[in-house]
């Protein structure tokens, strides 16, 4: 569950991929330009990914380099990572999301309405999405988005994450007069709440 609080958020973050070859290995990474960081920086997740990320006026030959003297201890993070599972992994997920979209947008859309005869809150654009780290997220434009596998949580789960979003179109935060929102619809919040951090 995110809240987005600017659009400019909201603005993809252009995906570079690129590959270096370290020990023999082909390794992913995604390169990204950052306004304002001063240095080179770089992260390594649980799942292999491994981001790269420069300022914008740094020439790609001084990332290069960075990269490469940093490569031992990137290999010790990623040397077990099966990329091509995880590209496999991948595409599965969007055959499964352009499968499921539409039955997706009919059901929050319902959903949307139902708890919104309660509410009557004012929204525009509800967007349905396949996002790795968000179930769902309001922005200061009154757009909706959400995930598409809330469809495949429980009914009262799904449901959360709808309420959670439609009340952030009166407070655009977490504060006890939001979550006051929520419950009038959702009594069971916490619950739910905790069940939902869990999976993932
Ligand atoms: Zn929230």
């Amino acid at each position: 569950m995110c809240v987005l609080r600017t659009d400019k958020l909201l603005q993809k973050i252009k995906m570079d991929k690129r590959k270096i070859n370290i020990n023999g290995k082909d390794i992913e990474y995604v390169f990204k330009r950052t306004k304002g960081s001063k240095s080179v920086k770089l992260a390594v997740y649980a799942d292999g990914r491994f981001v790269v990320s420069a300022p914008k006026w740094y020439p790609m030959y001084v990332v290069k380099k960075f990269i490469e003297e940093k490569s031992q201890w990137i290999f010790e993070r990623v040397k077990d990572v099966d990329f091509d599972l995880i590209d496999q992994k991948q595409k599965a997920e969007s055959v499964d999301y352009k499968k499921s979209v539409k039955h997706a947008r009919a059901i929050i859309h319902e959903r949307l309405e139902f708890f919104n005869c309660h509410y009557n809150f004012q929204y525009n654009r509800v967007a349905i999405k396949n996002q790795k780290t968000c179930w769902g997220s309001c922005s200061q434009k009154a757009n909706l988005n959400f995930n598409y596998k809330i469809i495949k949580l429980s009914e009262e789960m799904r449901d959360y994450v709808i309420v959670h979003e439609l009340c952030h179109l009166q407070e655009l935060n977490h504060s006890k007069r939001f979550w006051n929102l929520v419950s009038q619809t959702v009594p069971n919040y916490r619950t739910l709440r905790r069940k939902l951090t869990e999976i993932k």
